[in-house]
Protein backbone atom coordinates (compact mmCIF):
# COMPACT_ATOMS: atom_id res chain seq x y z
CA UNK A 1 0.00 0.00 0.00
CA UNK A 2 1.13 3.81 -0.97
CA UNK A 3 0.19 6.07 1.75
CA UNK A 4 0.03 9.84 1.13
CA UNK A 5 -0.31 12.57 4.09
CA UNK A 6 -1.83 16.13 2.88
CA UNK A 7 -1.64 18.35 5.62
CA UNK A 8 -4.76 20.87 5.54
CA UNK A 9 -6.80 17.96 3.62
CA UNK A 10 -9.86 19.06 4.97
CA UNK A 11 -10.47 21.87 2.49
CA UNK A 12 -9.53 23.30 -0.39
CA UNK A 13 -6.03 22.79 -2.00
CA UNK A 14 -5.99 19.74 0.56
CA UNK A 15 -8.78 18.33 0.05
CA UNK A 16 -8.32 18.17 -3.76
CA UNK A 17 -4.65 16.84 -3.25
CA UNK A 18 -6.21 14.41 -1.20
CA UNK A 19 -8.90 12.53 -3.90
CA UNK A 20 -6.27 13.43 -7.05
CA UNK A 21 -3.80 11.27 -4.72
CA UNK A 22 -6.32 8.55 -3.71
CA UNK A 23 -7.14 8.43 -7.43
CA UNK A 24 -3.71 7.35 -8.36
CA UNK A 25 -3.62 4.38 -5.71
CA UNK A 26 -2.59 6.08 -2.65
CA UNK A 27 -3.59 5.46 0.61
CA UNK A 28 -4.41 9.26 2.11
CA UNK A 29 -3.95 10.43 5.42
CA UNK A 30 -6.18 13.42 5.63
CA UNK A 31 -4.93 15.76 8.24
CA UNK A 32 -7.15 18.46 9.80
CA UNK A 33 -6.29 20.72 12.77
CA UNK A 34 -10.05 21.52 13.82
CA UNK A 35 -12.73 21.35 11.18
CA UNK A 36 -13.31 17.39 11.71
CA UNK A 37 -16.86 17.39 9.39
CA UNK A 38 -14.70 19.14 6.46
CA UNK A 39 -12.12 16.14 6.93
CA UNK A 40 -14.79 13.70 7.25
CA UNK A 41 -16.03 15.39 4.02
CA UNK A 42 -12.98 14.73 2.13
CA UNK A 43 -12.65 10.78 3.34
CA UNK A 44 -16.38 10.39 2.00
CA UNK A 45 -15.48 11.83 -1.54
CA UNK A 46 -12.53 9.31 -1.39
CA UNK A 47 -14.24 6.31 -0.68
CA UNK A 48 -17.54 7.23 -2.95
CA UNK A 49 -14.66 6.87 -5.91
CA UNK A 50 -13.50 3.77 -4.85
CA UNK A 51 -9.78 4.75 -2.88
CA UNK A 52 -8.86 4.71 0.93
CA UNK A 53 -7.87 6.98 3.41
CA UNK A 54 -8.26 8.18 7.33
CA UNK A 55 -8.48 11.16 8.91
CA UNK A 56 -5.78 12.60 11.24
CA UNK A 57 -5.85 15.38 13.46
CA UNK A 58 -2.89 17.61 14.65
CA UNK A 59 -1.83 20.92 14.78
CA UNK A 60 1.07 20.98 12.38
CA UNK A 61 2.57 24.60 14.26
CA UNK A 62 2.97 22.33 17.48
CA UNK A 63 6.13 20.05 17.16
CA UNK A 64 4.43 17.93 20.13
CA UNK A 65 1.31 16.89 18.75
CA UNK A 66 2.68 16.47 15.48
CA UNK A 67 5.14 13.71 16.66
CA UNK A 68 2.27 12.11 18.95
CA UNK A 69 -0.06 11.72 16.10
CA UNK A 70 2.83 10.38 13.27
CA UNK A 71 5.21 8.02 15.74
CA UNK A 72 1.54 6.40 16.77
CA UNK A 73 1.17 6.16 13.32
CA UNK A 74 4.50 4.65 12.38
CA UNK A 75 4.36 2.57 15.28
CA UNK A 76 0.95 1.01 14.18
CA UNK A 77 2.18 0.68 10.89
CA UNK A 78 5.17 -1.82 11.20
CA UNK A 79 6.58 -2.44 6.86
CA UNK A 80 4.82 0.60 5.77
CA UNK A 81 5.88 4.24 5.71
CA UNK A 82 4.40 7.49 4.13
CA UNK A 83 6.00 7.48 0.78
CA UNK A 84 4.24 11.47 -0.35
CA UNK A 85 4.33 13.72 1.72
CA UNK A 86 2.01 17.42 0.99
CA UNK A 87 2.85 19.84 3.20
CA UNK A 88 -0.20 22.16 2.41
CA UNK A 89 -1.70 23.80 5.33
CA UNK A 90 -0.96 27.59 5.52
CA UNK A 91 -3.19 30.26 6.63
CA UNK A 92 -2.93 34.11 6.31
CA UNK A 93 -2.89 36.81 8.71
CA UNK A 94 -2.73 40.07 6.55
CA UNK A 95 -1.53 43.08 8.32
CA UNK A 96 0.51 46.20 6.86
CA UNK A 97 4.31 45.52 8.78
CA UNK A 98 3.33 49.25 10.56
CA UNK A 99 0.34 47.37 12.07
CA UNK A 100 1.49 44.17 12.41
CA UNK A 101 1.05 42.76 15.54
CA UNK A 102 3.10 39.96 17.31
CA UNK A 103 0.76 37.16 16.93
CA UNK A 104 0.24 37.59 13.47
CA UNK A 105 3.80 37.29 12.46
CA UNK A 106 4.27 34.14 14.84
CA UNK A 107 1.40 32.40 14.21
CA UNK A 108 2.06 32.53 10.28
CA UNK A 109 5.33 31.42 10.89
CA UNK A 110 4.90 28.78 12.73
CA UNK A 111 2.39 27.43 10.33
CA UNK A 112 3.29 27.90 7.20
CA UNK A 113 7.39 27.78 7.93
CA UNK A 114 8.18 25.92 10.82
CA UNK A 115 5.75 23.18 10.75
CA UNK A 116 8.05 21.97 7.61
CA UNK A 117 10.04 20.85 9.78
CA UNK A 118 8.25 19.15 11.88
CA UNK A 119 6.67 17.48 10.11
CA UNK A 120 9.13 16.54 7.27
CA UNK A 121 11.91 15.58 9.61
CA UNK A 122 9.97 12.58 10.93
CA UNK A 123 8.44 11.15 7.73
CA UNK A 124 12.23 11.69 5.99
CA UNK A 125 13.75 9.35 7.35
CA UNK A 126 11.88 5.96 6.16
CA UNK A 127 11.69 7.84 2.55
CA UNK A 128 15.50 7.62 2.39
CA UNK A 129 15.65 4.00 3.69
CA UNK A 130 12.60 2.68 0.75
CA UNK A 131 14.83 4.69 -1.25
CA UNK A 132 11.48 6.04 -2.79
CA UNK A 133 9.77 9.60 -1.19
CA UNK A 134 8.00 12.72 -2.42
CA UNK A 135 7.87 15.66 -0.67
CA UNK A 136 5.69 18.20 -1.67
CA UNK A 137 5.51 22.06 -0.42
CA UNK A 138 2.33 24.27 -1.37
CA UNK A 139 3.68 27.77 -1.35
CA UNK A 140 2.42 30.58 -2.87
CA UNK A 141 3.04 33.42 -5.66
CA UNK A 142 3.32 35.58 -2.58
CA UNK A 143 6.51 33.55 -1.59
CA UNK A 144 7.84 34.66 -4.96
CA UNK A 145 7.00 38.12 -5.49
CA UNK A 146 6.35 39.15 -2.01
CA UNK A 147 2.79 40.65 -1.67
CA UNK A 148 1.48 44.01 0.03
CA UNK A 149 -0.07 43.29 3.27
CA UNK A 150 1.09 40.06 3.66
CA UNK A 151 5.06 40.13 4.92
CA UNK A 152 4.67 37.47 7.13
CA UNK A 153 2.64 35.48 4.72
CA UNK A 154 5.71 36.10 1.94
CA UNK A 155 8.51 35.49 4.80
CA UNK A 156 7.40 31.97 5.59
CA UNK A 157 6.74 31.15 1.94
CA UNK A 158 9.81 32.02 0.53
CA UNK A 159 11.26 30.39 3.50
CA UNK A 160 9.59 27.22 2.48
CA UNK A 161 10.80 27.55 -1.06
CA UNK A 162 14.17 28.20 0.45
CA UNK A 163 14.28 25.04 2.07
CA UNK A 164 12.82 23.27 -0.88
CA UNK A 165 15.52 23.65 -2.64
CA UNK A 166 18.49 22.90 0.21
CA UNK A 167 16.62 19.44 1.29
CA UNK A 168 16.34 18.86 -1.96
CA UNK A 169 20.04 18.14 -2.76
CA UNK A 170 20.76 16.70 0.88
CA UNK A 171 18.28 13.60 -0.57
CA UNK A 172 18.51 13.51 -4.28
CA UNK A 173 21.01 10.30 -3.99
CA UNK A 174 17.77 8.20 -2.42
CA UNK A 175 15.22 8.72 -4.77
CA UNK A 176 13.37 11.08 -3.02
CA UNK A 177 12.36 14.54 -4.62
CA UNK A 178 11.50 17.73 -2.64
CA UNK A 179 9.49 20.28 -4.77
CA UNK A 180 7.37 23.12 -4.31
CA UNK A 181 4.10 24.30 -6.31
CA UNK A 182 3.49 27.77 -5.96
CA UNK A 183 -0.40 28.59 -6.44
CA UNK A 184 -1.47 32.65 -7.33
CA UNK A 185 -5.23 33.06 -6.23
CA UNK A 186 -7.27 29.89 -5.97
CA UNK A 187 -10.95 29.67 -4.79
CA UNK A 188 -11.17 28.68 -2.09
CA UNK A 189 -12.00 29.64 1.83
CA UNK A 190 -8.30 31.01 1.88
CA UNK A 191 -9.27 33.73 -0.68
CA UNK A 192 -13.06 33.63 -0.43
CA UNK A 193 -12.66 37.76 1.57
CA UNK A 194 -11.04 38.60 -1.66
CA UNK A 195 -12.36 40.90 -4.36
CA UNK A 196 -12.20 38.34 -7.21
CA UNK A 197 -13.69 40.67 -9.68
CA UNK A 198 -11.12 43.58 -9.23
CA UNK A 199 -8.51 41.11 -8.86
CA UNK A 200 -9.40 38.99 -11.83
CA UNK A 201 -8.17 41.75 -13.96
CA UNK A 202 -4.54 41.60 -13.50
CA UNK A 203 -4.62 38.21 -14.08
CA UNK A 204 -3.56 37.45 -17.45
CA UNK A 205 -6.04 34.44 -18.05
CA UNK A 206 -8.80 36.53 -16.09
CA UNK A 207 -9.92 34.29 -13.64
CA UNK A 208 -9.27 32.57 -10.38
CA UNK A 209 -7.99 28.99 -10.40
CA UNK A 210 -9.78 26.24 -9.16
CA UNK A 211 -8.04 23.82 -6.74
CA UNK A 212 -7.75 20.82 -8.59
CA UNK A 213 -5.81 22.67 -11.01
CA UNK A 214 -3.46 22.91 -8.43
CA UNK A 215 -3.91 19.34 -7.18
CA UNK A 216 -2.84 18.11 -10.93
CA UNK A 217 0.47 19.37 -10.46
CA UNK A 218 0.86 17.52 -6.77
CA UNK A 219 -0.36 14.49 -8.43
CA UNK A 220 2.36 14.42 -11.02
CA UNK A 221 5.04 15.24 -8.55
CA UNK A 222 3.96 12.55 -6.43
CA UNK A 223 3.88 10.05 -9.20
CA UNK A 224 7.00 7.94 -10.87
CA UNK A 225 6.91 9.65 -14.02
CA UNK A 226 8.27 13.02 -11.93
CA UNK A 227 11.81 10.81 -10.80
CA UNK A 228 14.11 13.71 -12.20
CA UNK A 229 12.31 16.53 -11.11
CA UNK A 230 13.75 17.76 -7.59
CA UNK A 231 14.03 21.58 -5.72
CA UNK A 232 11.62 22.88 -8.53
CA UNK A 233 9.30 25.57 -7.60
CA UNK A 234 6.41 25.35 -10.14
CA UNK A 235 3.93 28.05 -10.56
CA UNK A 236 0.16 27.42 -11.13
CA UNK A 237 -0.95 31.25 -11.29
CA UNK A 238 -2.77 31.46 -14.79
CA UNK A 239 -0.12 33.44 -15.96
CA UNK A 240 0.38 36.27 -13.46
CA UNK A 241 3.86 35.70 -12.22
CA UNK A 242 6.33 33.98 -13.75
P1 LIG B 1 -8.05 26.83 3.15
O1 LIG B 1 -9.17 26.57 2.23
O2 LIG B 1 -8.13 27.97 4.12
O3 LIG B 1 -7.73 25.48 3.97
C1 LIG B 1 -6.69 25.48 4.90
C2 LIG B 1 -6.45 24.07 5.36
O4 LIG B 1 -5.31 24.09 6.24
C3 LIG B 1 -7.61 23.48 6.14
O5 LIG B 1 -7.68 22.12 5.83
C4 LIG B 1 -7.18 23.69 7.58
O6 LIG B 1 -7.70 22.73 8.49
C5 LIG B 1 -5.69 23.49 7.47
N1 LIG B 1 -4.90 24.08 8.55
C6 LIG B 1 -4.74 25.41 8.83
N2 LIG B 1 -3.95 25.54 9.90
C7 LIG B 1 -3.60 24.29 10.30
C8 LIG B 1 -2.81 23.78 11.35
N3 LIG B 1 -2.20 24.59 12.23
N4 LIG B 1 -2.67 22.43 11.47
C9 LIG B 1 -3.29 21.60 10.59
N5 LIG B 1 -4.05 22.02 9.57
C10 LIG B 1 -4.21 23.37 9.44
O7 LIG B 1 -6.69 27.09 2.36
P2 LIG B 1 -6.27 26.80 0.83
O8 LIG B 1 -6.60 27.99 0.04
O9 LIG B 1 -6.75 25.46 0.42
O10 LIG B 1 -4.68 26.81 1.02
C11 LIG B 1 -3.90 25.62 1.05
C12 LIG B 1 -2.44 26.02 0.90
O11 LIG B 1 -2.27 26.71 -0.32
C13 LIG B 1 -1.94 26.96 2.00
O12 LIG B 1 -0.61 26.64 2.32
C14 LIG B 1 -1.99 28.31 1.32
O13 LIG B 1 -1.06 29.20 1.90
C15 LIG B 1 -1.62 27.93 -0.09
N6 LIG B 1 -2.05 28.90 -1.11
C16 LIG B 1 -3.36 29.18 -1.32
C17 LIG B 1 -3.72 30.09 -2.29
C18 LIG B 1 -5.15 30.44 -2.60
O14 LIG B 1 -5.37 31.35 -3.42
N7 LIG B 1 -6.14 29.78 -2.02
C19 LIG B 1 -2.74 30.74 -3.04
C20 LIG B 1 -1.40 30.44 -2.80
C21 LIG B 1 -1.08 29.51 -1.83
P3 LIG B 1 -9.16 22.90 9.21
O15 LIG B 1 -10.17 22.59 8.13
O16 LIG B 1 -9.16 21.92 10.31
O17 LIG B 1 -9.23 24.33 9.66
Amino acid sequence: MKYALVTGGSRGIGRACCVKLAGTGHKVIINFRTNQQEAEKTLEIIRGNGGEGEIMKFDISKPEEVEKALSAWIQQHEGDYISVLVNNAGIRKDALVMWMKDDEWLDVINTNLNSFLYVSRLLIKDMLLNKFGRIINVVSLSGLKGLPGQANYSAAKAGVIGATKAIAQEVAKKKVTVNAVAPGFIRTDMTRDMDENQLKAMIPMGRFGNPEEVAGIVGFLASEEASYITGAVINVNGGLYT
